[in-house]
């Protein structure tokens, strides 16, 4: 059984807790280590229970306590290395830092959890994204920070359990909003944030037979609204008549624990 939290998702930070057999990590750590703290405990868990912490890329929304977790909790930390180097991750001297590349798998706690590695198409140095698998096989992916789904991000992350995908902004929204025209460009780009209707479309090749559960994360506080992301995977999710649950993550409290397994409900 493989299960997975959301602890804030969006631009002022971003934290996920996966959970396998006796295996717990994190992904990412945009929050404060307190934050971190005080939300593990809302989902029963906790940082003593944590024996890793993935990074996605150097952005602060994802890395603001991975320096403190790496020196005062002495988490090891996974990354690539641009990501770490960036991070300004090397610095700690007793730090315990492992580089991954796109392609990876990593084994933890003797096989309960295998995480492989894939680059993401975004505007960090060397970002990546992560899919998440238990000993039997189920599997949960997590991408967000995309200017759009690579071929090698829908591979990887094609038939998931549990999947959480970046719904970041609805376009007319931000095209009309009061963001300056750089900024509209960047995120907009191809190595930017993924729009609600890229997601949309993405569920077209991004679901399978063992889907159950889709989860929109990093929504634009400005550019998007949990109504407008939603509504935008539903359609989505209607146009394959697919039988899943469809949620958004916000950022100030956690999501329920979302559990990949064939029978039962999300917890
Ligand atoms: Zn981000
Ligand atoms: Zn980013």
């Amino acid at each position: 059984m493989i299960e997975v939290a959301f602890l804030g998702s969006g631009s002022t930070g971003n934290c996920a807790v996966i959970r396998a057999g006796r295996t717990t990590v994190l992904l990412d750590a945009g929050l404060s280590p307190r934050q971190i703290g005080v939300r593990l405990a809302r989902l029963g868990t906790s940082l003593d229970d944590v024996s890793a912490l993935f990074l996605t890329h150097e952005h602060s929304d994802h890395v603001a306590a991975a320096g403190a977790l790496a020196t005062k909790r002495g988490l090891p930390v996974y990354a690539t290395c641009g990501t770490l180097a960036k991070a300004g991750l090397p610095g700690p001297l007793f730090a315990d830092l492992r580089t991954v590349a796109d392609g990876d798998e990593i084994a933890l706690g003797g096989g309960d959890l295998t995480v492989r590695v894939t680059r993401t198409p975004h505007d960090g140095v060397d970002p990546v994204c992560y899919v998440f698998a238990d000993g039997t096989g189920h599997r949960v992916g997590v991408a967000t920070d995309l200017g759009h789904l690579s071929a090698k991000v829908l591979e990887a992350l094609s038939g998931c359990d549990v999947l959480g995908l970046e719904a970041n902004h609805d376009v007319d929204v931000l095209r009309e909003g009061a963001y300056p025209a750089f900024l509209k460009k960047r995120i907009l780009s191809d190595v930017g944030h993924l729009s609600n209707d890229a997601a949309a479309e993405g569920l077209t090749r991004l679901l399978g037979e063992r889907t159950r559960i889709v989860v929109g994360l990093h929504l634009s506080k400005n550019n998007n609204t949990p109504t407008l992301a939603e509504r935008a995977l539903r359609r989505g999710v209607e146009r394959l008549g697919a039988n899943v649950v469809l949620e958004v993550a916000g950022p100030d409290a956690p999501t329920g624990w979302y559990r990949a397994r064939p029978a039962g409900g999300i917890g």
